[in-house]
C-alpha cells in the first residue's frame, strides 16, 4: 500500500506551522509535507519540527502565487506517492491596517494570493485526491462579515447553491477591476481587500464540494472552508487571542475526519462548528 500524504500550505510559521505539528501530534499515519515558498525557512520549520521528535515531515517548495509550483508538487506527489490525502490550503496574507498601498493594489495582490493562489493548488492536485481524502480551505469569520456587508444582489448570488466556479471567477474579476477604479463600494462590495478575498475561499469552498459530489460520488472525500479563530501569529499580532496551536485546531480536526463520516462537507467551520452561510 502506498504511503500517505498530508500537505499543508503556507507552513514555514503561524498556524501552517501548527497545523503541521498538529498533524503529527495527532499521529498522522503518513507523511506531512510542510510546504513554504522560501526553500531556506521551509527547511529551517521542518527541523524545528523533527527537533519535537517528528520524523515524517518533509519540505516542498510551494509558490502559491506560482502555477507552474503547484505542478511541480503535484508532479513530485503523484512521482512519490501516487496521490494525495489531506490537502490544507492554509497560506495567505493580508495587508495591515494602515498599509500605504492604493486600495486598487492591496485588492489586486490580495486577491492573487488568497483566492487565485488556493484554486490554482486546487486545481494542480484535485486530480490526485483519493477516496476518502480530506481538504480544508483555511477561509476567515471575516468572509462571512463581509458578505453581510455585500449589497443585496451581491448576497444573494453569492449565496446562490449553484453557482459555478466560473462565475465566482468572474465576480472576484469584478471586484478587482472596481477596486482599482474605486467604484467597488458603489458596486455593492464590502470596503474590504482581505475579506472579499476570503469570501473567494469560502464561496470556493460550497462549489468544490458540490463538484465532488457530482464527479467522484461515493469516493468519501470531504471538503471544507473554516476560520482558525482570531490567532497570534505575524498576520493577526500579539493581541489575538488564541495561540496557533488552538488556531490549528479546527483545521486539523476537518483533516482528520474519521473514514465514514459524512459531515461536515461544503460548509463554513469554526471552533469545529458548522457556520450558517
Ligand atoms: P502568517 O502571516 O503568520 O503566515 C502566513 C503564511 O502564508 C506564511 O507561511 C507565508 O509565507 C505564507 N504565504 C503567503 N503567501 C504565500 C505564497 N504566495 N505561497 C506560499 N506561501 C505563502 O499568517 P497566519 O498563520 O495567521 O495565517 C494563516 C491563514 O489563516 C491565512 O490564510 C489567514 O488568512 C488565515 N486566518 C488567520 C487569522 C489570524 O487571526 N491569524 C484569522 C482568520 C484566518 P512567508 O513566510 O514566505 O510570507
Amino acid at each position: 500500500m502506498s504511503t500517505k500524504v498530508a500537505v499543508v500550505t503556507g507552513a514555514n510559521k503561524g498556524i501552517g506551522l501548527a497545523i503541521v505539528k498538529g498533524l503529527c501530534k495527532a499521529g498522522y499515519s503518513g507523511d506531512v509535507l510542510l510546504t513554504a515558498r522560501s526553500d531556506a525557512l521551509g527547511k529551517e520549520a521542518v527541523e524545528l519540527v523533527k527537533a519535537e521528535g517528528f520524523k515524517n515531515v518533509v519540505f516542498h517548495r510551494l509558490d502559491i502565487c506560482d502555477q507552474s509550483s503547484s505542478l511541480e508538487l503535484g508532479k513530485f506527489l503523484k512521482e512519490k506517492y501516487g496521490g494525495l490525502d489531506v490537502l490544507i490550503n492554509n497560506a495567505g496574507i493580508a495587508y495591515k491596517v494602515d498599509a500605504t498601498e492604493p486600495f486598487g493594489e492591496q485588492a489586486e495582490v490580495t486577491m492573487r494570493t488568497n483566492f487565485w493562489g488556493t484554486l490554482w493548488v486546487c486545481r494542480a492536485l484535485f486530480p490526485l485526491l483519493r477516496a476518502n481524502a480530506r481538504v480544508v480551505n483555511v477561509s476567515s469569520f471575516v468572509s462571512k462579515r463581509s458578505l453581510e456587508k455585500c449589497s443585496p444582489e451581491l448576497k444573494a448570488n453569492l449565496r446562490r447553491t449553484d453557482l459555478s466556479e466560473e462565475e465566482l471567477c468572474a465576480m472576484m474579476r469584478e471586484f478587482v477591476t472596481a477596486a482599482q477604479s474605486g467604484v467597488h463600494e458603489a458596486q455593492g462590495w464590502p470596503n474590504t481587500a482581505y475579506g472579499t478575498s476570503k469570501i473567494g475561499v469560502t464561496v470556493l469552498s460550497r462549489i468544490q464540494a458540490r463538484v465532488l459530489n457530482e464527479t467522484r460520488p461515493g469516493d468519501g472525500i470531504l471538503l471544507n472552508a473554516c476560520c482558525p479563530g482570531w490567532v497570534r501569529t505575524d498576520m493577526a499580532g500579539p493581541n489575538a487571542t488564541k495561540s496557533p496551536e488552538e488556531g490549528a485546531e479546527t483545521p486539523v480536526y476537518l483533516a482528520l475526519l474519521p473514514d465514514g463520516t459524512k459531515e461536515p462537507h461544503g460548509q463554513l467551520v469554526w471552533d469545529k462548528a458548522m457556520q450558517e452561510w
